[in-house]
């Protein structure tokens, strides 16, 4: 059975775009790839001092279980460098599952929903791109509605807008 997972993926260390860029290739080893969004470039949240972020969503297609597809995610992260220093600190690369079909699920390593999605700016307007109408199971709304409700002032732009030109 296939499952419509929504990944969430950021990075603010070395070349941002092209971690990003492997991280999605990467994740073509756990399923299909349906769509991609804009790479966004973002204020730092929760830790300010650090550089700022990329930021993008992908819409996969996959065989794992919720489980399967963490671990899948913590190789990739490990396959890119990361180190795990600080919680919320710099990183090569951050792969969170945002949604995994219709899923609600609190275990101590996997809460999907990912529970901070629906307060960040950084995951639900690249999110929007791609799945505006995508429903969150537990608040029931979609994405353009949480997007529309949300109150984040950190700034969120399409990297390659003129406000990101030198
Ligand atoms: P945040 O979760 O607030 O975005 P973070 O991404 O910096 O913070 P990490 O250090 O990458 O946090 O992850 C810590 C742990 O979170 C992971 O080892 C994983 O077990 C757990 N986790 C829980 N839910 C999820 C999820 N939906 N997606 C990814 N990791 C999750
Ligand atoms: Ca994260
Ligand atoms: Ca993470």
């Amino acid at each position: 059975m296939l499952t419509t997972a929504y990944i969430g993926i950021g990075s603010n260390i070395g070349d941002k775009k092209a971690a990003c860029r492997r991280a999605i290739k990467l994740l073509g080893k756990a399923g299909r790839i349906v769509a991609a969004s804009s790479f966004y470039c973002t204020e730092p949240v929760g830790y300010p001092d650090q550089e700022e972020f990329v930021n993008a969503v992908v819409e996969l297609e996959t065989p794992l279980s919720p489980p399967a597809l963490l671990a899948q995610c913590h190789v990739i992260e490990d396959e890119l460098g990361r180190s795990r220093l600080v919680r919320w600190g710099p990183r090569t690369i951050d792969l969170d599952i945002l949604l995994y079909g219709e899923a609600v699920l609190n275990d101590a390593e996997l809460t999907i929903p990912h529970p901070l999605m629906s307060a960040r700016a950084f995951v639900l307007i690249p999110l929007a791109e791609i799945a505006d109408e995508a429903v969150h199971p537990v608040c029931k709304e979609t994405i353009a509605q949480l997007l529309h409700n949300l109150h984040d002032v950190h700034r969120v732009t399409l990297c390659d807008s003129p406000v990101d030109q030198p």
